[in-house]
């Protein structure tokens, strides 16, 4: 509930005091529409893998004995898409904070062999290829932080590149005042202006049937985001329809 204060009366004080509280009541009411809405999306989005197990275990104990066919396509959907619910619990959950596996540990790694072992994972995996430069041809760039999460923050944004082009995809790598830049640029589809300011949100998908038989949650970004962010750096994507996307994260060396 907004306050009014009687213009004629009010100090400047109190009206500063008045308008700070109404902007605090809006940016509450909003952070609780965003809770809301994350709530009914993944609800959404857990209750999908659900319907199908349950009329797919329904028919098994129906049919089960009688059509083998049935028996295989069945129990083939079940444990697909228990495997989709599991990835999506996890995703949820590393979007929590209560998830304690985080920059806190702070530890030392070498990002030049963790982005060269994921780009080789991802290779075989895709079959496609990912070329990896770093500035002056480095062989090693010590920094601190998690190395798991910048693990999964890199295959995020290099899963997405192969997901959306069918191009080569390229990983640059750099240091600009003790701030590691590393960008990940495909030659893709691309993202629409208006989805851009979108893409960081949860569950938000530019093209959602598109996606959804690609098998994305729209949870990527926002995970890589999350990541950046407790390692005290930033991320944007740039983007242009028809042309590709670049995604850049920029982390301090040093995550204190
Ligand atoms: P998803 O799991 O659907 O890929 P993300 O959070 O990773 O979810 O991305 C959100 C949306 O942003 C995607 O659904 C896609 O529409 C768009 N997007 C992300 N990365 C790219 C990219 N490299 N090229 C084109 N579109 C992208």
């Amino acid at each position: 509930r907004h306050i009014t204060l009687p213009d004629n009366q009010a100090n400047d004080e109190l009206m500063m005091l008045g308008n700070t509280f109404n902007r605090m009541i809006d940016r509450l009411q909003d952070m609780f529409r965003k809770q809301e809405q994350f709530l009914a999306d993944a609800s959404h989005e857990l209750r999908t893998p659900l319907t199908i197990i349950e009329s797919y275990a329904s028919l098994l104990r129906r049919w089960a004995s009688s059509n083998d066919q049935l028996r295989e396509e069945a129990l083939e959907a079940i444990v697909s898409e228990s495997a989709q619910l599991k990835l999506l619990t996890q995703n949820l959950l590393s979007l929590t904070n209560t998830n304690r596996t985080n920059c806190e540990q702070n530890t030392e790694f070498d990002l030049i062999p963790l982005v060269e072992q994921t780009a080789a994972s991802l290779r075989v995996t895709s079959s496609r290829d990912i070329r990896v430069q770093s500035e002056h041809n480095m062989k090693e760039l010590p920094m601190t932080g998690d190395p798991y999460q910048i693990r999964q923050l890199l295959i995020i944004l290099i899963d997405n590149a192969l997901k959306y082009s069918q191009k080569i995809v390229d990983i640059r790598i750099c240091v600009q005042e003790k701030q590691v830049i590393i960008k990940v640029m495909d030659q893709g589809i691309g993202i629409a202006e208006e989805d851009l300011p979108h893409v960081f949100d949860r569950f938000y998908r530019s093209d959602k049937a598109r996606n959804r038989k690609q098998g994305g949650a729209g949870l990527g970004l926002a995970i890589a985001q999350h990541i950046v962010q407790k390692h005290l750096g930033t991320i944007e994507l740039l983007s242009s329809l028809g042309v590709g996307s670049t995604a850049i994260v920029t982390l301090p060396q040093t995550c204190q």
